[in-house]
């Protein structure tokens, strides 16, 4: 059984490609309020763990709970509405939209309330307020009017996160949130990620170790789609199966 704490698990979690098995009886607890990296080698299985934790796709066998309540029989938007969206490597961003107006659709769209069918005008005043304290969070505030298609890579990987907090979502999935990014980006999405995780659960794939090493309060490694170790950072970060099969280099 799970610890108190724990908000998001998955339980001997399976998933097979036509007999591959992508993710191997995986299973993991993410403690509420914390930052949780998943890393490992390329083809480790950590998109394919996203991947089932976000519901895009089913477990071959397995469960993963969110709050204790299974959520892996559930489409992906009623796993948003139960409190955990993710932002995506590929841009989720209409490129011929506004900043602002990015923010607004994904405020408007996938609400489960039919009232919200359509939107009144006292509606659209709060909705306007909400995607400017979304855009203030994310460190867009200044560009509300610019088009997304001009906004740089690391700019557009801002608004693919503000995109997630509309849904606000009591975990949060970062997949690669730093990826393809110089070092000034990457100091900027450290700043972004540490704003968004207040009051809120974090779990992150991510490449670059020193991004995990000031993000994270645990992390998880995988490797051929099983957890390699699990724990506080220092503590896998010295485990001699660790460094053998990731961190040696
Ligand atoms: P990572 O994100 O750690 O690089 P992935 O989860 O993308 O790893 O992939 C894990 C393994 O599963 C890889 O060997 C990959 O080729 C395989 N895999 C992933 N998705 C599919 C799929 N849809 N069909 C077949 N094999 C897949």
């Amino acid at each position: 059984p799970a610890a108190l704490d724990t908000i998001l698990e998955a339980r001997h979690l399976v998933k097979e490609f036509r007999g591959f098995r992508a993710t191997n009886d995986v299973t993991l607890g993410i403690r509420e309020g914390e930052i949780h990296a998943i890393i490992g080698p390329n083809g480790a299985g950590k998109t394919t763990l996203f991947n089932l934790l976000s519901g895009f796709l089913k477990p071959t066998s397995g469960e993963v709970r969110l709050s204790g309540e299974r959520i892996d029989t559930l489409p992906p938007h009623q796993i948003v509405r139960r409190g955990l969206s993710r932002s995506f490597q590929i841009s989720s961003v209409f490129p011929t939209m506004t900043v602002r107006e990015n923010v607004l659709v994904a405020l408007q769209s996938p609400t489960p309330l039919p009232h919200q069918f359509w939107t009144p005008l006292s509606r659209l005043d709060s909705l306007n307020d909400q995607a400017d304290r979304i855009l203030t969070d994310v460190g867009l505030a200044d560009a509300p009017t610019r088009l997304a298609a001009d906004l740089s890579h690391g700019e557009k990987r801002q608004l693919e996160i503000g995109i997630s907090l509309t849904q606000n979502p009591k975990v949060l999935l970062l997949d690669e949130p730093t990826s393809g990014m110089g070092s000034e980006g990457v100091a900027r999405v450290i700043d972004l990620v540490r704003q968004v995780a207040r009051g809120r659960t974090v779990v992150l794939v991510e490449h670059n170790m020193s991004v995990v090493a000031e993000l994270a309060n645990r992390i998880t490694v995988l490797q051929y789609g099983s957890v390699l170790a699990s724990g506080v950072y220092d503590d896998v970060r010295r485990d001699p199966r660790v460094i053998e099969a990731y961190l040696g280099d």
